[in-house]
């Protein structure tokens, strides 16, 4: 298969590069490398199966010709991380949805499969865990440009899914639940990598709040291998999958957690959320996947533990920032 992998040079977009590469696939992955970097990307330049393009997905008439030339679109450019979210809404809110608007109207015209990349934000601040796909998603109001993210992303599953049912195009969607992993930047807000950094560089780990508030942190290596199986799936068409790891962490015992494995003498401080983001942030208290749906059709269970991964990302930071 020829894939087109947007976002193709992100965190996440270019582990799946790889993976699909080490599967025998073709692929294109195109960036504006607005948050992903060619660093993540640059090892698979001398690959005669992969191929580069350094675009925006808003420039429908580059979409055009590289869909029709693909079997099959991986979405995966968005604007993403909590803290840009915050400081440039119109890019996300526009990024989001008119990038998959153009990525969805492109795919149906020459009916092309597309795999979404949603998001756990989807649920907001339901208090209803885990998480089930068909649960309410409980959004906070539109004078808290957190919101616009979840609410961005759930009008591209809203397309996806109305393209599936009114024009009969192959979509699945795929809710990505705080997935990490080696390339992954702190740079615009994720917590594990900027509590490894912050650790390895001997500074205080900053803690949001009163670090109560837990994830579950899913290895990308994991995700991305439940992606390309649920893609290939005829069951998946027309659903959305929940994807992630099910061992919940407060974020004050993941910041010990951080301290521990790298031997730091970093210490904690905490910020409140006020300062960290905007005035009136409301972060959600828990976030955890009910991941039923995914193992029942394709026998979807995490292999790597949190130590697993930490130590994966340790190693990552410690060789490629000599820290
Ligand atoms: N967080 C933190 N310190 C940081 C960055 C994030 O305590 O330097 C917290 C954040 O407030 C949230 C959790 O860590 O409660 C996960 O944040 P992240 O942005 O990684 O993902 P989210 O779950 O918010 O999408």
């Amino acid at each position: 298969m020829k894939a087109l992998v947007t976002g193709g040079a992100g965190f996440i977009g270019s582990h799946l590069d790889e993976l699909l590469l080490n599967a025998g696939h073709e692929v294109v992955a195109i960036d504006d490398l607005s948050t992903g970097s060619e660093a993540n990307i640059r090892h698979l330049f001398g690959n005669s199966r992969f191929r580069f393009v350094l675009e925006t997905i808003a420039n429908e008439a580059v979409m055009d010709r590289l869909i029709s030339e693909c079997d099959m679109v991986f979405h995966l450019a968005a604007a993403v991380g909590v803290e840009l979210i915050v400081r440039d809404p119109v890019h996300t809110i526009e990024t989001n949805i008119m990038g998959s608007s153009i990525v969805l109207r492109v795919a149906n015209r020459y009916r092309r499969k597309v795999m979404l990349a949603s998001t756990s934000e989807i649920y907001g601040k339901s208090a209803d865990v885990p998480f089930r796909e068909d649960g309410d998603g409980v959004m906070g109001p539109t004078t808290h440009q957190r919101w616009a993210y979840a609410n961005s992303k759930a009008m591209d599953e809203f397309l996806a899914l109305a393209y599936h049912k009114q024009r009969g195009l192959p979509v699945v969607i795929c809710r990505f639940f705080n997935t990490i992993g080696p390339r992954q930047t702190g740079r615009y807000g994720m917590v594990v990598p900027r509590f490894v950094r912050q650790a390895l560089r001997g500074e205080p780990l900053t803690v949001y709040g009163d670090g109560q508030q837990s994830r579950c942190f899913a290895d990308v290596a994991d995700v991305i291998e439940a992606v390309l199986k649920l893609a290939a799936h005829p069951g998946a068409v027309g659903n959305v999958y929940n994807l992630g790891n099910t061992e919940e962490i407060t974020i004050i015992d993941l910041a010990h957690r951080v301290i521990e494995r790298t031997g730091s003498a970093s210490t904690i401080a905490t910020v409140p959320y006020d300062e960290a983001y905007e005035p009136g942030f409301e972060d959600m208290r828990r976030r955890v996947p009910d991941i039923g749906r995914a193992a029942a059709l394709i026998g979807y269970q995490p292999r790597h533990s949190l130590n697993d991964t930490l130590d994966r990302i340790i190693a990552y930071y410690r060789t490629t920032e000599r820290l």
